[in-house]
């Protein structure tokens, strides 16, 4: 069989990826072993416009929010599924000095951070003394509605084969690609963590960071907001909620520790005015980078293979902009935003 484009990989880039080419009438053929946790399918789906401890708006928020509002709208009515919402975090200060620096911040931040009209309004539920903010408007993704959805899709299409990418049958040439009884013009990786092992994009500067996440029940908790307050409580499916995470830079394997657990376990007995139960518990490695920005674009040696990878902790606004980016690149031959484009690394890449 001769197609376009082989994706491989279908978390958030691998899907946005196939779709955008898809739409754009290419042939297309995804590739994906079906892990059951990767980042994509533990992550929380939250879009958080100010982050860190000084609160400051994230990279290129201004044009990644409006996009990936659309992207997700659009493929979600596609998908006959809802997948993206507008709603805000309630963020609760942890101290008299966050509060402070809170209070200072939205002075000059009145688009993303708002102070709470009634500062006590939330004490049926949670313990609190120094009051709150709201961060409004966030995204919260149906991230795994989106994934089963297209998946679902691209089977019915035959255009999914559910296998391990086996490198030592795949030929990579100028002229392209030969995988199998595969042929396709390109190759375009969209394979996460496993991204760090792939020989020809190995030398790039990639960081992985573990996290963890438990799923509990907290039945009397209204589900139209996300609750942050060291840790984030984040609606999830099935009447649950996401709570997490670590952001380890250092271990030996992916696995759940009981230390994550009794940590997050002792943090809602005191912050949780109601009651919980935890009913599962996950980890996975995040594909982060050490400038903590992707990769993005063609080989610069080999242009038949193609990567989209390194969205770290914010796949969920990177992944729609980055994948249409891409796309533009590979149709149009529109310049990617320099500083995401691979070719900043051409010699290590040429070397490799
Ligand atoms: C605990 C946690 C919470 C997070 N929360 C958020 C959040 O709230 N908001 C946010 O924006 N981001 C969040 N993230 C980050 C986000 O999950 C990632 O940035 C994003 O999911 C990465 O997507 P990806 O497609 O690059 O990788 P992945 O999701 O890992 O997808 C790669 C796919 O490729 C497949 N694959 C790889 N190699 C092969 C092979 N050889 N053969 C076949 N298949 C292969 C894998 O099986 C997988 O399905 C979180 C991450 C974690 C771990």
């Amino acid at each position: 069989m001769t197609v376009d484009y082989i994706i491989l990989g279908q978390g958030l880039t691998g899907t946005f990826v196939s779709w955008n080419l898809i739409r754009a009438g290419k042939e297309v053929v995804v590739i994906d072993e079906s892990k059951p946790f990767t980042a994509s399918r533990v992550a929380s789906g939250v879009v958080n416009p100010v982050t860190g401890r000084r609160i400051v708006r994230t990279w290129r928020i201004e044009e990644l929010w409006p996009y990936a509002f659309e992207a997700y709208t659009t493929l979600g009515k596609e998908l006959n599924a809802e997948l993206v919402q507008s709603t805000s975090i309630l963020d609760f200060h942890p101290s008299p000095q966050m509060k402070e620096a809170f209070e200072k911040r939205i002075e000059d931040e009145d688009e993303y951070l708002h102070k709470p009209v009634n500062a006590d309004e939330w004490k049926q539920y949670f313990n609190y003394n120094y009051g709150f903010s709201c961060i409004s408007p966030c995204l919260l993704i149906d991230l795994n509605t989106m994934l089963i959805n297209w998946r679902q899709k691209l089977k019915n299409d035959n255009r999914l084969l559910e296998q391990r990418f086996d490198w030592s049958e795949c030929k990579v040439s100028q002229d392209g690609i030969e995988y199998n009884s595969l042929t396709a013009q390109k190759l375009i990786c969209c394979q996460g963590v496993a991204g760090f092992d792939n020989a020809w994009f190995k030398n790039l500067p990639f960081a992985k960071i573990k996290g963890e996440a438990v799923i509990a029940s907290i039945p009397d908790l209204p589900r139209d907001r996300i609750y942050k307050q060291g840790i984030n409580i984040v609606p999830w499916n099935k009447d649950l909620f996401w709570i997490g995470s670590s952001y380890e830079w250092s271990y030996n394997d992916v696995l759940p520790t009981a230390g994550f657990r009794k940590k997050v376990e002792e943090h809602l007995k005191h912050w949780l005015k109601i009651p919980f139960r935890i009913v599962d518990h996950f980890a996975s490695e995040r594909p982060a980078t050490i400038e903590r920005r992707p990769f993005v674009g063609l080989h610069p040696k080999y242009t038949s293979i193609g990567i989209l990878d390194g969205m770290g902790t914010k796949g969920c606004s990177l992944a729609p902009f980055f994948a249409s980016q891409l796309t533009e690149h590979l149709l149009e031959q529109k310049p990617l935003s320099a500083e995401v484009d691979i070719q900043r690394f051409k010699k290590i890449l040429s070397a490799g």
